[in-house]
């Protein structure tokens, strides 16, 4: 009973100390997290007028927009990160460290031109996002879970952070830990990848309706590509799945090229995770994962 009282005290200590360490260390990195959305909102705006954009869905919010704001909420004040690891007892803080001790080859940081380490450790991280996003997809407990992802019927710059804590925080770290452990994970660079896997996000999540042309076609997945990842039509179901880069859909067989004069309706059919409250959306999807689980 003792060992248990103290297991729990230590966890809850050293969580705390985590979390005042977020806020004082990464107070910068936390404002150019801000500063990506805030940027593209105010373009967008610019580009596509008042009426269709984000900044006037984001001020009148629906219940779809005020998911958004929750789940922007969430991550930046970590309490994704409490609920995440709180909810698994802080395991998925543990594991990655053993799996670091014993496949902790840090590969990639051998690369002696950091240059060249940096594209290698993004090219890792891409490619773990795709199997992992597709894992997402094919097994129907993280479906359940990712769903929360797929919950937004409009899209407003900050819907992408919309996701289920559990699966986002504490499941992904475990999933990343192995890729992460092999390749190593320079902090420069793990930073420098994380803020383009933002401005991704945010651009994917927008009412930019850009196809990037030939770039979109060969190199990196537009908003429009994403879009179709998000729609409601059967034929788009688990098609382009990349975070950053098209090639692993294109080369798994995954790609769908879209169209950006037919662009799809998003969202998932008979949704039932845009309540106005985050946190029954929350307890609906991890519901629904836990009934997959046991049924
Ligand atoms: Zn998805
Ligand atoms: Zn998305």
């Amino acid at each position: 009973m003792e060992k248990w009282r103290d297991l729990v005290v230590n966890f809850v200590e050293k969580f705390i100390d985590h979390y005042l360490t977020y806020f004082t260390d990464s107070y910068e990195l936390i404002l150019m997290f801000i500063l990506i959305p805030l940027v593209l909102i105010v373009g967008e705006r610019l580009t596509v007028g008042w009426k269709d954009s984000s900044m006037r869905r984001l001020w009148e919010p629906d219940d779809n927009a005020k998911n958004d704001w929750a789940g922007f909420l969430f991550r930046y004040s970590m309490l994704n990160e409490i609920l995440g690891y709180g909810l698994l007892l802080g395991i998925a803080l543990y594991i990655p460290k053993e799996i670091r001790f014993y496949f902790g080859y840090n590969l990639v940081q051998q690369i002696p031109l950091p240059i060249v380490q940096a594209v290698m450790f993004f090219i890792v991280v891409d490619f773990s996002d795709y199997w992992i996003h597709r894992l997402e997809h094919k097994s129907e407990v993280l479906w359940e879970m990712h769903k929360m992802h797929h919950a937004p019927t409009r899209f407003n710059v900050i819907s992408g952070l919309r996701t289920n804590p559990l699966s986002d925080v504490s499941i992904k770290r475990i999933l990343y830990a192995l890729p992460l452990a092999i390749a190593g994970s320079p902090v420069e660079t793990y930073i420098g990848v994380y803020l383009l896997r933002n401005v991704m996000l945010s651009i994917q999540h927008s009412e930019f309706k850009w196809s990037l042309g030939w770039f979109g076609r060969y190199v990196l997945i537009s908003p429009v590509a994403h879009r179709i990842h998000h729609s409601v039509e059967e034929e788009h179901f688990n098609r382009n799945l990349g975070t950053v880069l098209v090639w692993w859909d294109k080369l798994f067989g995954t790609w769908y090229e879209p169209d950006p004069n037919n662009l799809p309706r998003i969202g998932v059919e008979g949704n039932d995770l845009n309540h106005p409250n985050y946190l029954v959306n929350i307890y609906r999807s991890m519901k629904a994962a836990w009934y997959k689980l046991f049924t």
